[in-house]
């Protein structure tokens, strides 16, 4: 039995690309067999995705674009991560609305929070596209906001193969040390990396802890959800 009655899932870019550009059937696949799993015990579910297996604005911007139109372009990318996740969502048996931060009724709803928060009731899966809708901001930082609006007990922030928060990274520091748990005010003061500063801040300032776990292995997500201490937990 879950102690959560609704949560948010990040799902980052990397995540559906499985490491490259595009969309890997595989992993999403997968990763909607969990996430029906998870549905089939009760617990409402939304999730923010993101979209940097497609465009990431300050790289676009590095290689001489407009900041602005590259955000924008980072925000499209989101919606199409949406899309394949609603795909093999609904194969798997969970129905699903997209809802968009920036309007493209042929193919999704707008963000209507009071709405979201039916689908949710019912049973539906929401799935949040396009970022918050403006540059310079991250799907982290919108994942906390769209967190708080939809009351949500918890964000889970599924990593592709790192199972938790460490003092620097582990895939280049072979010492490096996982946090079971951690503070917001600790996260920050360490200047940790593997969410933004925005969303850890407002997480805080809001009292919404955050999850941060391994994807990559199956049922883990399930995991989380029934109260396993895997991954770190960030809370006051
Ligand atoms: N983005 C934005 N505003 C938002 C959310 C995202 O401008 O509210 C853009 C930004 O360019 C970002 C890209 O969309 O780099 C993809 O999002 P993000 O980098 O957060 O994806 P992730 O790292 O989770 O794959």
């Amino acid at each position: 039995m879950s102690s959560f009655k609704r949560i948010l899932l990040k799902l980052s870019g990397e995540v559906f690309g499985g490491g490259r550009v595009g969309v890997d059937p595989g992993v999403v696949d997968s990763i909607a067999h969990q996430i029906a799993d998870v549905v089939r015990t009760g617990v409402q579910v939304c999730i923010v995705v993101g979209g940097g297996n497609f465009f990431r604005g300050v790289e676009l911007q590095q290689s001489g674009m407009e900041r602005e139109r590259a955000d924008y372009m980072g925000m499209l990318g989101t919606v199409m991560n949406c899309l394949a996740l609603q795909d093999f969502c609904e194969q798997a048996g969970v129905p699903t609305r997209v809802q968009t931060a920036i309007e493209m009724r042929q193919v999704a709803e707008p963000y209507i929070p009071r709405r979201a928060d039916r689908h949710m009731e019912k049973g539906r899966v929401v799935i949040f596209g396009a970022g918050s809708g403006m540059p310079y901001f991250s799907t982290d930082t919108v994942a906390a906001q769209r967190g708080l609006e939809m009351h949500v007990d918890a964000l889970l922030m599924g990593k592709m193969g790192v199972d938790g928060v460490y003092d620097c990274d582990p895939k280049t520091n072979p010492g490096a040390r996982k946090y079971d748990t951690l503070t917001y005010d600790e996260y920050l003061a360490k200047d940790l990396k593997i969410a933004d500063a925005a969303a850890i801040s407002l997480a805080r300032d809001n009292d919404l802890p955050m999850i941060f776990f391994n994807l990559s292995t199956e049922g883990n997500i399930l995991r989380v959800v029934n109260g396993e201490q895997i991954g770190t937990v960030v809370r006051k």
